[in-house]
C-alpha cells in the first residue's frame, strides 16, 4: 500500500499520513484534498512511500486537486524555512499556497460582429449592430449604447450575428526584453554591473552586496543584473524584494522603462483574483519577473535564477507576527536551495550583511559617489542643550532658521519624526494618570485628524474623551510630546502661507495615494513635508535641499539590540534625501546626546567607523551576527497556567556547551490584549546548533491550550 505525507497549512506540529487510494496517481507537490476531523482540508503531498500493511487506521486522500504541483524546490524551502524557524511546516506552506484562495478569473470577454447578417433586422437591432461595432465590450453595455433592452442583444446573439470572444493574455506576463532601454552606467556602476554579470554566467549559488551610499544609483546596477539574467537562461525567472509597498510603483516604474513590460506584482495589496492570476503564471514560468513584499518569496518559481533584496537592512523584512521570519535571510537560503544568485542592495548594509561580506561568502561591490552631479548633503548636529526650542515647540531657533533659508529660496525642505499622529502620550493634568489601552500595557497615541486616542500595537481606537476616564475632570488632558501632525501645525503656524504636508500611514494608507502625494512633492506642489520612515527612502525629489531630523534620540531609546544600528540607518536614509540633483543639499540634527557615537557617525559621515564600532561591542557580547539568539514569549489569559511553564522551561533548560539561557523575565509589554507575557532568551555561539536546542528544550515540556509560546528565531523585536 502506498502512504501520502500531507502537509495541512494549518498549524499543527507535522505532515499526517494519508492513505492512497488504489487508482489514484499521486507525487510529491501535489494538492490533495484530505479528511480532517469533520472537515476537508487542502494539503500539499509531501511525500509518497511504500509500505507493507500497516495496522494503523489511517484515512484516505479524498482528492487530487488539479492545480500545477508545487514544484520541488519550492517544497525543499519550505520545508527548510519550517525547520530554520522552528515552526509547523503548515505555517510556511500556508504562505506558499495564498495565491491559491481565489477561484482563477476567468479571462474577460467582450461581443464581436460575426459577420452573418442577422435573420431579421429591426431598427433596434440595427443600433445594437452599430453599437458593436464601435466596440461595446458587453451585453449590458452594448445594450446601453443602443439604448434597448439586453434581450434584444441576447437575441442576436442566438441568431448568430454576435459572439462571445477572449480578450488576449494580460500584458502583465510578456516577455520583459533585456535590451530595451539600457541605462548609461557611471565607471563605478558599470564596473559592478559588470561583476554581477560574470557571476551570473558562472551560474550555481552566489551572493552579492551592492554597497553604496544614497543617490550612488544601486537600482541602475541590479536592474543591469537582471538583464543579465535574462539573457543567460530564456526560462530564467526573477524576484525583487521591496521592504515597503509604498515603493513598489516606483519600482515598477523603473522596471517597465528598462524592460518594455511591467513585472507582476505581489504585496498584501493585490486583489484574490489578481494573486491567483500572478501565482498560476508564477508556476507556469511565465511571469518573468515579480516585484513584491517579503510574502512573495514563497510563491512557486519554476526557475528562479535571480533574486534582488532591496533596502537588505530594513526592519520590514522581519515578519513579527504568525509564521515569524526575516525575509532577507530566507532570500539568502532559497537562492541556495534554487542554485540562483541573489543579491542584497542597501546604502547602509546591515552588520550581519557586512559580516557575511567581510568574510568573503558575499561578494562586495562598493559604489562610492553620487550619481551624476550630485554630492553627499552636508550633515550638521544641532544640540538641544545649547539651543532648545521654545515652550511648547519642537523646532529649534537653527532649524526654524533653516527652514526659512530654504523657503525663502523656493526650495523644499523634509522634516524627519518617526512618530505617526499627534502626541505619543496623552495625560491627565489633575490626576496625573497616563490614557493607556484597557487590556494591554501601552500608551494612546492621540491623532487629531480623526480626534481618537490609538494603540498602536494592537490597533484598539476611542474617542478622545471630554473628561478624565480616572477622576472625572473636565478639559484636563493634556498631550505630552510630538508626532508628525503637531510638527505640521508648528511649521503652519512659522509660515503661514507655506504648503505642508504628512507623510505616514495615516495620511498615505497605500500605494495609490503614496504616489500622489509623491509626485505632488516632486511636482514641488508641497514645500515642507512631514514624514515618518515611510518616505525615508527611495524617493528622489529635485528640489529638496534641507533635511531636518527632530527627533534623532527617539530610536536609541527602549535599548535593544539594533537600537544603534537602526538610527543610524535611518537617519543616514533620512538625510541622504537632501541634494540628490544639481542643488546642494544639507541636513541638520536635533540632539540631545551628540556625543554619542551614532550621532558622530552620522556627522562625519563616517559609515565605517560606526560598523567598527558597533561590531566591537557585539562580538565582546557574542551578540549577532557573532553569535545567535531565539527569544521564546509566553503568553496567556490565565496568570498561574503561565507561570507554571514558565517554571517547567526554567528547570528543562537543555545544557549545552556555548549557549546560554536568559529569563523568565516579565515581557516588557507585560500585558497585550489581555494576555500576561514572559520572555526567555537563548544565546548560543555560531558553532551551535541553536534550532536543535530550542526543539529538543520545548520537547520536554507539556504547554497547556491556554499558554501559548512564540518561538522567534533572530528577535528583532524585544517587547
Ligand atoms: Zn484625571
Amino acid at each position: 500500500m502506498r502512504i501520502a505525507e500531507v502537509i495541512i497549512p494549518l498549524p499543527v506540529p507535522e505532515p499526517f499520513d494519508y492513505l492512497v487510494p488504489e487508482e489514484m496517481v499521486l507525487a510529491p507537490g501535489d494538492h490533495v484534498l484530505v479528511p480532517l476531523g469533520p472537515r476537508r482540508v487542502w494539503g500539499l503531498v509531501r511525500d509518497v512511500r511504500e509500505t507493507p500493511a500497516t495496522n494503523r487506521n489511517l484515512k484516505a486522500v479524498a482528492e487530487r486537486i488539479a492545480v500545477t504541483p508545487l514544484p520541488a524546490n519550492t517544497l525543499a524551502f519550505v520545508e527548510w524555512a519550517s525547520r530554520w524557524q522552528i515552526a509547523p511546516p503548515g505555517d510556511p506552506m500556508a504562505i506558499a499556497l495564498r495565491g491559491l484562495r481565489s477561484e482563477p478569473p476567468r479571462p474577460p470577454k467582450r461581443l464581436v460582429l460575426t459577420g452573418e447578417p442577422p435573420s431579421k433586422l429591426t431598427a433596434a437591432r440595427e443600433r445594437v449592430l452599430e453599437a458593436a461595432q464601435a466596440g461595446s465590450p458587453t451585453a449590458v453595455a452594448l445594450a446601453e449604447a443602443a439604448g434597448v433592452s439586453t434581450g434584444v442583444v441576447k437575441a442576436l446573439i442566438d441568431d448568430g450575428a454576435l459572439t462571445w470572444v477572449e480578450l488576449p493574455e494580460d500584458q502583465a506576463f510578456a516577455e520583459p526584453d533585456p535590451d530595451h532601454a539600457p541605462a548609461a552606467l557611471n565607471p563605478s556602476q558599470a564596473a559592478a554591473a559588470d561583476v554581477l554579470g560574470q557571476m551570473i554566467r558562472q551560474g550555481g549559488f552566489q551572493a552579492a552586496l551592492i554597497d553604496g551610499v544614497t543617490g550612488s544609483g544601486k537600482t541602475e546596477v541590479y536592474l543591469e543584473a537582471v538583464a543579465h539574467a535574462l539573457r543567460a537562461d530564456p526560462d530564467a525567472q526573477i524576484l525583487v524584494l521591496l521592504p515597503e509597498i509604498a515603493l513598489t510603483q516606483a519600482v515598477i516604474a523603473r522596471f517597465a522603462q528598462r524592460f518594455g513590460v511591467e513585472p507582476a506584482e505581489w504585496h498584501s495589496g493585490v486583489s484574490g483574483p489578481k494573486r491567483r492570476r500572478v501565482w498560476d503564471a508564477v508556476v507556469a514560468g511565465d511571469a518573468r519577473i515579480v516585484v513584491g513584499a517579503r510574502s512573495a518569496l514563497f510563491l512557486p518559481f519554476r526557475k528562479l535564477a535571480l533574486i534582488v533584496v532591496d533596502e537588505e537592512h530594513d526592519s520590514s523584512f522581519k515578519q513579527e507576527d504568525g509564521f515569524i521570519y526575516q525575509g532577507r535571510d530566507l532570500a539568502v537560503a532559497r537562492a541556495n536551495i534554487e542554485k540562483a544568485m541573489v543579491v542584497l542592495a542597501s546604502a547602509t548594509p546591515s552588520l550581519e550583511s557586512l559580516w557575511n561580506a567581510e568574510q568573503g561568502r558575499y561578494r562586495w561591490l562598493r559604489l562610492s559617489a553620487r550619481h551624476g552631479a550630485a554630492q553627499m548633503p552636508e550633515i550638521g548636529l544641532i544640540d538641544l542643550r545649547e539651543t532648545p526650542p521654545e515652550h511648547g515647540r519642537w523646532l529649534s531657533p537653527p532649524l526654524v532658521e533653516a527652514l526659512a533659508d530654504t523657503y525663502a529660496r523656493g526650495e523644499q525642505s523634509l522634516l524627519f519624526l518617526n512618530r505617526r499622529g499627534y502626541a505619543p502620550l496623552v495625560i491627565c493634568k489633575a490626576c496625573g494618570q497616563r490614557m493607556t489601552a484597557p487590556d494591554t500595557d501601552s500608551w494612546l497615541v492621540e491623532h487629531r485628524y480623526t480626534n481618537r486616542l490609538v494603540c498602536h500595537l494592537t490597533g484598539f481606537s476611542m474617542r478622545k474623551p471630554d473628561k478624565c476616564p480616572h477622576c472625572g475632570a473636565k478639559d484636563s488632558l493634556t498631550s505630552i510630546g510630538p508626532g508628525v501632525e503637531r510638527i505640521e501645525d508648528e511649521v503652519k503656524s512659522l509660515f503661514p502661507e507655506a504648503r505642508v504636508a504628512v507623510f505616514s500611514s495615516d495620511t498615505v494608507p497605500d500605494g495609490q495615494s503614496a504616489r500622489e502625494l509623491v509626485e505632488r512633492m516632486a511636482g514641488h506642489e508641497i514645500d515642507v513635508m512631514v514624514a515618518t520612515q515611510a518616505a525615508a527612502k527611495g524617493h528622489n525629489f529635485p528640489m529638496l535641499t534641507l533635511v531636518g531630523v527632530v527627533d534623532a534620540d527617539l530610536g536609541l531609546k527602549g535599548g535593544d539590540l539594533r537600537a544603534g544600528e537602526r538610527t543610524f540607518q535611518l537617519l543616514a536614509q533620512a538625510t541622504g534625501r537632501a541634494g540628490r540633483h544639481e542643488r546642494p543639499g544639507r541636513a541638520l540634527i536635533q540632539t540631545w546626546q551628540p556625543e554619542h557615537p551614532v550621532m558622530q557617525a552620522l556627522k562625519a559621515q563616517d559609515r565605517d567607523a560606526f560598523v567598527e564600532a558597533e561590531s566591537a561591542e557585539r562580538e565582546a557580547a557574542r551578540l549577532p551576527p557573532f553569535g545567535r539568539l531565539v527569544a521564546l514569549v509566553l503568553s496567556s489569559p490565565d496568570p498561574s497556567a503561565l507561570e507554571a511553564v514558565a517554571r517547567n522551561l526554567a528547570a528543562a533548560v537543555p545544557n549545552a556547551e556555548g549557549a546560554e539561557v536568559y529569563g523568565p523575565a516579565d515581557a516588557p509589554l507585560a500585558l497585550i490584549r489581555g494576555r500576561r507575557r514572559k520572555r526567555f532568551l537563548v544565546r548560543a555561539d555560531r558553532g551551535v546548533d541553536i534550532q536543535g536546542l530550542v526543539s529538543t528544550w520545548l520537547s520536554r515540556v507539556k504547554v497547556p491550550a491556554s499558554v501559548r509560546v512564540v518561538v522567534d528565531v533572530d528577535p528583532y523585536s524585544f517587547l
